[in-house]
């Protein structure tokens, strides 16, 4: 029998043909409002991208000559490195939240430009063996009609993003409220490697990707489920970092 799409897919590929008609024709920038700008004029780029110099591990703000942070020295992650684009703050939130929100491919490509642009990042995508978005269950992908994480990854690396290595068991109750401690609980379990793909994983380099790094226990989860799978190196890229985790 046919099997026909879910409405939020219908939704979401309707919002798709709607873009890559837009996509052509020039459009304010989302930001200032300024015309024309593809989605984001230069002015707003380079005003709302300063270079920040961020700890090695979880990319948050560290003072110019050190290299990690004291959380991180303290209690070392299960990443080997972490990299993101700007802070998670205004406007990035406003960007970020349409770029969720609604399917938009030229908002993808803008974001995962930037991110393209931090330091370390082009090496760390040539390097690695796959490139694995942060999973949604489907249900979710059902609801929603898309994965943010999975537009950023296919944009980043066209061809070594994967998305059925790195499986998602369940979505987490919500997290906003819960402590750094009580995150991971709440995680803990959700994610593990493909049974079938474990070729894909032992001793390879994974990159993981999202669009928002808040406490990073998502991604701490991930990497968890990725090491128990045998890999050999793995590191986040994360276009927007909560500067201070929990705020
Ligand atoms: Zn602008
Ligand atoms: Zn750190």
């Amino acid at each position: 029998m046919q099997q026909w799409p879910r409405p939020g897919i219908l939704t979401s590929m309707f919002t798709a043909l709607i873009d890559r008609i837009a996509e052509g024709l020039p459009s304010q920038c989302l930001i200032c409002r300024a015309w024309p700008a593809r989605p984001l004029c230069a002015d707003c780029v380079g005003r709302f991208t300063p270079r920040t110099h961020r700890c090695a591990t979880c990319a948050l703000p560290v003072p110019e000559g050190v290299a990690r942070c004291g959380a991180c020295l303290h209690d070392p992650p299960p990443l080997d490195a972490c990299h993101a684009a700007v802070d998670y703050g205004w406007p990035w939130t406003v960007c970020i939240a349409r770029f969720k929100f609604h399917s938009n491919p030229q908002l993808a490509r803008t974001l995962a430009a930037l991110l393209a642009r931090a330091p370390a990042v082009t090496s760390a995508i040539a390097q690695a063996d796959c490139v694995l978005p942060i999973p949604m269950t489907p249900q979710r992908i059902a609801e929603r009609g898309y994965n943010p994480a999975w537009l950023l990854a296919r944009q980043l690396a066209p061809r070594k993003a994967d998305v059925g290595t790195l499986l998602r068991t369940r979505e987490a109750a919500p997290q906003r409220e819960l402590s750094r401690a009580a995150r991971l609980r709440n995680l803990r379990g959700t994610f593990m490697a493909h049974p079938a793909r474990s070729a894909q994983i032992q001793g390879q380099r994974a990159v993981l990707v999202d669009d928002v790094m808040t406490t990073g226990a998502t991604l701490r989860e991930a990497a968890h489920a990725l090491r128990q799978a045998g890999a050999a190196h793995i590191t986040a890229l994360v276009f927007a970092r909560t500067p201070v985790p929990g705020a």
